[in-house]
């Protein structure tokens, strides 16, 4: 709702999984990343990045 006051800190993106490519889900995952360190909840971007981990590929790019 309200917005917080002003002393708003960019945090230091240790280490992002980057989303694959052409993957609905880590595309998802990525904007809510984006969106929760843009209101500097890291908690929730963490749990963003170890979805995008953890989200599951299958090797051979056939299923269509
Ligand atoms: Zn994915």
């Amino acid at each position: 709702m309200g917005r917080m006051d002003g002393a708003v800190h960019l945090p230091e993106p240790a280490r992002e999984p980057e989303p694959v490519a052409g993957c609905d889900v880590c595309g998802a995952l990525d904007r809510q990343r984006l969106g929760a360190y843009a209101v500097g909840d890291r908690s929730r971007a963490t749990d963003c990045n170890v979805e995008i981990r953890r989200h599951p590929h299958r090797a051979a790019t056939g299923e269509r």
